[in-house]
Parts: C-alpha cells; structure tokens; sequence
C-alpha cells in the first residue's frame, strides 16, 4: 500500500528575514453570503499592521478580490498587494486591464450569468472590474453542478481565459496571472527582494502561491482541513491563523 504523505503540521514562527504573502477571504477574514458583507475585525487589521513593520514592509495581500476593495477592507493600511488573482499588482508593472478583444466576449458573459443567476435564486455574479467574472453558490449549493455546466460551456466563447475554481465560486480569470505569479512579481520588488517567501491562504488558487512560496526556498501554511495540498504547514481555521499572525506580531494574548 501506497504511504500517505503525513499531514500538515502547525508552521513555525516567521523569521525577520521573511516575507509574508496572506489570501484575505477564507483566511484573514470568515465568508459572507455576499462577497461585499464581510468585514475585517480591528485587531487582525492590528496584527497585520504590526507584522508589515516587523518585516519592513516585505507583506502583501494577494487575493482575488480587486485592489480597490482589499484597500477599502484594511483601510487606513495600504500594503503592496495582488488584487484579481495578480492581474492588478501594487508596485510593479503588471496592472490589468482587459484586453480589447476579450470585452465583448465578456460583456455576453455577464448577460448570460445574470440570466442563469435569474432561474437559480442564491445564485451571486460578480464583475471583477471588467476583468473578470465570478459566480458564487454559497447559498444556493443545490445548483452546484449547474454553474459549473454553465462555466464550462461559456469558457468555450472565451479564448485566453481559464476556470479557477474556489469554495463555493467559479471565477473566469484571464490565463498567464495566478497567486503564484503574483507571488514571484513581488518577489522583485525592493522591500521583498532576497527574502524568503512564506505563503498563507485557504483556497484551491491559493496552491499555486504554495507552489510558488516552496518552489523560491520558502514555505506555505494552509488555513483548514482541506486535503491534498502543497502546503507544508497547516492551521485548522481562521481563528488559529489569527493567534498566529498575532503571535508573530509581538501582540500578547
Ligand atoms: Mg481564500
């Protein structure tokens, strides 16, 4: 019989030479049943504050939520982040726009999702910016397997794009920018540049920042039981990634 690998143990303490790269939804802070509910608590806004200085300034967000709301979320912070799975990068070139040919495409899109999204209540589209477009099923998990027949069908009117599925979302997002890329493009940035990445995240797109994090000698923490993973540490939920951000923040308690 084949040796499971072992699971994932609980991560070490972050060392001054690290930079720290965080996913925000799933992560940082608790779903919603709506993407645009959900709130940051003020200590963990704190923690990360904190942690920023400690590691002179080598963290940063790396979500798919767009720059404009990751910034509206950690408000008055403004950390170098990754906003649309890396198509909008604070700080480097790499700001993304869609590409002309793609807008019309696009556009069908959302008007076909909004039609299914009519006949399956719960059903949630979201623009990403013009960019990209997601669809979420959190409170409706009975129409599942119908977004995702939807998504597969409709990424065929959709060249240079890709389907990257998460907890209870299906996004279209443009091929080329994943977590891992986004990663490795803050990795040349000066405050990050020589150290030694660490990755946390929750998601099935957070493995390509795990990938990534390891791939350039560092390490990668998994926040949950989801199972398999590239992640080499795990924490069991978000409130155990809250004790250790604060730990490693030098904030009591
Ligand atoms: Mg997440």
């Amino acid at each position: 019989m084949a040796e499971a690998s072992p699971p994932p143990t609980s991560p070490p303490s972050l060392e001054p030479g690290n930079a720290l790269f965080l996913d925000v939804d799933g992560t940082l802070i608790d779903f919603a049943d709506r993407p645009e509910r959900v709130h940051l608590l003020p200590q963990v806004r704190d923690s990360v504050s904190h942690l920023s200085e400690r590691l002179h300034g080598a963290l940063a967000l790396v979500s798919g939520r767009p720059l404009a709301q990751l910034d509206a979320l950690f408000a008055p912070l403004r950390l170098p982040a990754a906003g649309l799975h890396g198509h909008q990068l604070r700080g480097t070139a790499g700001t993304g726009q869609a590409p002309a040919d793609a807008s019309a495409s696009l556009h069908r899109l959302h008007q076909a999702a909004k039609h299914l999204a009519a006949t399956l209540p719960g059903v949630l589209v979201e623009d990403k910016e013009g960019i990209g477009l997601a669809l979420h099923w959190r409170n409706a998990p009975q129409a599942a397997q119908q977004v995702l027949a939807f998504a597969e069908a409709q990424l065929a009117e959709l060249p240079g794009y890709r389907l990257q599925p998460g907890d209870h979302v299906v996004e279209f997002v443009q091929l080329g920018r994943d977590k891992g890329v986004a990663l490795e493009l803050l990795m040349g940035e000066p405050a990050f540049h020589g150290r030694v990445p660490v990755f946390v995240g929750d998601d099935l797109t957070d493995e390509f920042g795990f990938a990534a994090a390891n791939r350039l000698g560092g390490w990668s923490v998994l926040v949950g039981t989801r199972r398999p993973t590239a992640a080499r540490y795990a924490l069991p939920d978000i409130a155990a990634a809250h004790a250790w951000l604060r730990q490693n923040a030098g904030i009591p308690g």
